[in-house]
């Protein structure tokens, strides 16, 4: 099978694999937030029927490489990815659904918390709640609650 697909790209067709990199590119800048491994395969599960994680993986690295997408790590968490060349700002997690979103604005006066003597040259910042969609199925009550703990496990 792969061998006959390898035989149509050369026929001047673009290479399955450059498909693939260019959906997986545009599902991250379509986002407008960090997405986990885990979360760009089941976004890109529309674009691309029979996509695997394999395949997330292997792509997510080199558009990193390429520098069209960059990693935001939180701790404890497992790497997310976002477009590159967006401006400074920072993240809010959702602790019930574990999303992350980006939240704008930033408290510049930060570099003035380091001690005397200390040069400060960046710095991160993840507020911690819960997003709107969780924090009204808290107050719908504990059935939406149980649902969604039990599918957080599948976002990791
Ligand atoms: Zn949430
Ligand atoms: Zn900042």
């Amino acid at each position: 099978m792969s061998t006959r697909r390898r035989r149509t790209s050369s026929q001047g067709l673009a290479p399955r694999s450059s498909v693939r990199r260019e959906a997986i590119a545009t599902v991250v800048a379509a986002a407008r937030r960090p997405l986990s491994p885990a979360e760009i395969l089941s976004a890109a599960r529309g674009r691309i029927p029979g996509i695997g994680i394999a395949t997330v993986y292997r792509n997510v690295k080199s558009l990193v490489a390429a520098g069209v997408i960059r990693p935001v790590a939180l701790p404890g968490e497992p790497t997310r990815f976002e477009a590159s060349g967006i401006e400074h700002h920072h993240h809010f997690q959702c602790t019930e659904c574990r999303r992350v979103y980006d939240i704008a604005g930033c408290p510049r006066a930060l570099r003035h918390l380091a001690p005397p003597g200390f040069v400060v040259h960046d710095h991160s910042l993840t507020l911690y709640g819960r997003c709107p969609e969780c924090a009204s199925n808290r107050r719908d009550g504990a059935a939406h609650r149980s649902g969604r703990a039990a599918r957080a496990p599948v976002i990791e």
